[in-house]
């Protein structure tokens, strides 16, 4: 019988995934990183910039994103799902589905030929781009994706959702690598691991459950997740914040869209939306100096480190703060007017707008009970995971080897998350040198002897 190093199994490959990804890896262990999108990143790799900082989110998430894509250690399982997870003694039995790219990701340079000449090109929705730009059938949700290998949208490609492209698929004849692979089936692969690390994140509330302010009506009103893609310089307006094609002169920004509201079934705060809409002001602010920027509020929490004075200063940027919720966004000669009652002043008041950002509640990804299901967790009333202690064991849960990490557990920026990261890897690191010293014991009692630093 043959030592092996015991390795962890980390779901979710966002800045929480990762960071725990890194930290197992570096210390020597191996580590299965599952991702069921295309790419690593998760929400990360959609933002602009980054409170209270200002940091370009991609110049600090690329090179994490490199270094799992590149580490010795780390087997990066992107377009992969767990679907299954057995505990046998000490040892989880996992079965990860790998999803068919119909894209051999060997042959595959990443050269984007494909994507150029797809019949579909430009009409299908990004949903990385949150719908504001298009793309082919067979793509990269962005370009700084990692791994950098195309795939085909199984629900667009006219191969696949009809059986034909025109006379031969041009992706096929554009593909000198002779990539593509139509043929390609779904796989299984078995692992056995000794720790898991769940790191599945969270999802945005949908704005029409919040009729009232006319998402998808309205094309001046949109998300704070639009918003970020709008202001990115590698987004599809290359970081131009326009509305249709115009400069916005007024610009009205709707805190606590769903959160904290029993209507919703939203009573928490999501916690980085206060944030993040400052830094939205303020991005106006600099890239439109004469806007006029109105922010509705209940509170502003700014509860982190350097977080009051960022607010502080984006409240001296001219940014007016109204204390007071929003009841309904309608149209009137031809513009939108956000009616709100404005409690400090005890009336109400319209504001005119060319451009409305609400800042919708995070909530729990659409599969949680599935996903908690599937490792054994037990979920908080919000729908998040639960932790085995809220003080004591904050990245523990119920089953002996699961950790959890991020937003999955509850809504936090990413300072927070980057730090139950690495709790996470530590716990789990913990776990997996037991286990090694377990194996090397056994290996002693069956005679083997431990080569491993000849
Ligand atoms: C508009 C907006 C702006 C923000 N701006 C800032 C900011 O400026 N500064 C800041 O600190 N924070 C900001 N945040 C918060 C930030 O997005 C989060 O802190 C961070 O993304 C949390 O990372 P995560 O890894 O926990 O989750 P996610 O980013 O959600 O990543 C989770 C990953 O898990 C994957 N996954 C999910 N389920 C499965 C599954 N079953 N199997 C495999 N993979 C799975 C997902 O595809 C995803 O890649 C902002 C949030 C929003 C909405
Ligand atoms: S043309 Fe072929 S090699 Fe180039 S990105 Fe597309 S699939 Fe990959
Ligand atoms: S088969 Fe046609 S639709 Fe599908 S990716 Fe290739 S060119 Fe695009």
């Amino acid at each position: 019988m043959e030592r092996h190093k015991p390795a962890a199994l980390i779901i979710g490959a966002g800045i929480a995934g990762i960071q725990a990804a890194l930290d197992i890896a570096d210390a020597g262990y191996p580590v299965y990183l599952v991702e069921r999108e295309p790419s690593v990143g998760g929400r990360m790799s959609q933002l602009d910039k980054t409170f209270p900082t200002l940091d370009c989110s991609s110049c600090i998430l690329t090179p994490k994103m490199v270094d799992v894509g590149r580490h010795p250690n780390i087997e990066l399982m992107t377009y992969c799902e767990a679907v299954s997870v057995e505990k046998e003694g000490d040892t989880f039995r996992v079965q990860v589905r790998k999803k068919p790219r119909y894209v051999d990701v060997d042959k595959c340079t990443g050269c984007g030929e494909c994507a150029a000449a797809c019949r579909m090109k430009g009409r299908v929705i990004s949903d990385f781009d949150e719908g504001i730009a298009k793309r082919s059938a067979i793509y990269v949700p962005f370009p700084q994706a990692v791994p950098l290998k195309f795939t085909i949208d199984p629900n667009s490609c006219l191969m696949l959702t009809r059986g034909k492209c025109g006379k031969g698929p041009l992706c096929q004849e554009a593909c000198t690598a002779d990539a593509i692979d139509f043929e390609q089936q779904e796989k299984f692969v078995d692992l056995d691991v000794a720790a898991i690390i769940v790191a599945t994140g969270y999802d945005l509330i949908d704005p029409r459950t919040k009729p009232e302010f006319a998402y998808g009506i309205y094309p001046e009103v949109m998300t704070g997740i639009e918003f970020e893609r709008l202001s990115s310089a590698s987004g599809p307006t290359m970081g131009d914040i326009t509305i249709d094609g115009k400069k916005p002169k007024d610009v009205v920004f709707i805190k606590c869209v769903g959160s904290r509201d029993s209507h919703t079934g939203v009573p928490y705060c999501s916690r980085f939306c206060c944030m993040y809409t400052a830094k939205h002001a303020h991005l106006v602010r600099d890239k439109v100096p004469d806007a006029n920027i109105t922010v509705f509020y209940m509170d502003v929490r700014a509860f982190g480190k350097g977080y009051e004075e960022f607010y502080d200063r984006v409240k001296q940027e001219q940014v007016m703060y109204r204390r007071g919720e929003p009841s309904e966004i309608y149209r009137r000669n031809g513009r939108v007017v956000v009616l709100a009652e404005d409690t400090l002043l005890g009336q109400p008041i319209e504001v005119e707008a060319d451009m409305v950002v609400l800042a919708t509640a995070a909530v729990p990804r659409a599969d949680a009970a599935e996903t908690a299901a599937l490792v054994g967790l037990e979920m908080s009333p919000d729908g998040f995971f639960q932790e085995a202690h809220p003080k004591l064991r904050p990245v523990d849960t119920e089953v002996d080897g699961v950790f959890m990490a991020g937003c999955c557990q509850g809504p936090k920026d990413i300072p927070d998350t980057v730090a139950q990261a690495k709790a996470a890897a530590s716990s789990a690191l913990g776990v997996l040198a037991r286990r090694e010293k377990q194996l090397e014991q056994m290996d002693r009692e069956d005679g083997i002897e431990d080569k491993s630093n000849d």
